[in-house]
């Protein structure tokens, strides 16, 4: 596999990522003071159906609004709060923001899920399913228009009690995702072992793959994979045309991107939702 992994990484172009800013520039002590004052926010973007461009769910990103600094990403927080044990307290928050704007786009009249990225600390807390169930319910949201999103590269770092929790999530009727796939060192057989419904292919194959013979194939076998598994596909990042195209032609069944839309605040979400019909015949014709 290192093998392999090494000349992957030299066919590959270098998928483009934002830069991350120094990981250390806040302490967590301010973080704790942001999510007491109300200042970390949801942004929500897309998830759309390739063959009918149907708007299907929406995920939630984290933003910091930052007195000072303006509109932080979660790359600059996520790291230090999972290192300081307080990333728990950031997911609540997190939660809690996505099932209320949820239950508003339900009652509005629009069947959607919403998509929530987990850090892999929820999964060493045993009783994460119960409380998490205790939130959909004070919610009123059903289990099943919740999916939890896992970072692929951080699953199963300490197997039994981890797929113990996943397993009780997913006799709740939580939806579980793998994301980022293909960054990490999944294994056919441990994937097949975790009750999924999603597989989220990471932006890195996505971007540039229509003229790309290399990628297309990492996505041919990531969605010969999924169809195995019978798992949903997603493929993240989607910002040209070209490589839309190319993702419809081989067979995924979600996309998201910024060709559809940039992570929008919740009061875009309707908004956006009513526009959506116009550039949807332009997209997916
Ligand atoms: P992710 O879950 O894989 O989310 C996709 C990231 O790609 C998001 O960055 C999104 O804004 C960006 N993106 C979407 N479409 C495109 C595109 O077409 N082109 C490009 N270049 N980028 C695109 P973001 O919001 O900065 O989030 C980064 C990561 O931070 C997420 O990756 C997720 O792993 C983590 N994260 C975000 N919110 C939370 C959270 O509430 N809790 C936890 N634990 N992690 C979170
Ligand atoms: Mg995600
Ligand atoms: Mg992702
Ligand atoms: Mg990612």
């Amino acid at each position: 596999p290192d093998a392999l992994r090494q000349v992957l990484d030299a066919t590959l172009p270098e998928a483009p990522r934002q830069a991350e800013p120094n990981a250390s520039a806040y302490t967590p002590d301010e973080l704790l003071h942001a999510i007491a004052d109300g200042q970390l926010v949801n942004r929500y973007q897309p998830k759309v159906d390739l063959r009918t461009g149907e708007v299907v769910g929406m995920e939630a990103l984290v933003r910091w609004r930052h007195p000072v600094d303006g509109l932080v990403a979660p790359g600059a927080f996520i790291p230090m709060a999972e290192e300081a044990g307080i990333v728990g307290k950031l997911g609540d928050v997190v939660l809690s923001a996505a099932l209320r704007d949820l239950a508003a786009w339900r009652a509005a009249g629009h069947r959607l899920h919403v998509a929530v990225n987990i850090s892999l600390a929820c999964l060493d807390t045993l009783d994460y399913p119960d409380t998490l169930a205790r939130q959909l319910a004070e919610a009123a949201v059903p289990a099943n228009q919740l999916i939890l999103e896992i970072t692929e590269s951080r699953v199963l770092e300490n197997p039994a009690a981890q797929l113990d929790v996943l397993t009780r999530l997913r006799l709740k009727q939580v939806g579980l995702a793998i994301d980022d796939f293909g960054t990490g060192y999944s294994s056919l057989a441990n994937l097949r072992d975790l009750p999924l419904v999603e597989i989220k292919i990471d932006r890195g194959f996505v971007h540039g793959a229509a003229g790309h013979p290399g990628l297309q194939a990492i996505l041919g076998t990531s969605l010969g994979l999924a169809r195995q598994l019978r798992l949903v596909s997603v493929a993240e990042g989607v910002e040209d045309r070209a490589d839309l195209d190319f993702l419809r032609q081989a067979g995924f069944d979600l996309v998201q991107g910024y060709l559809i839309a940039r992570p929008m605040p919740a009061e875009e979400v309707e908004p956006w939702l009513q526009a959506w019909p116009t550039q949807r015949t332009e997209l997916f014709a």
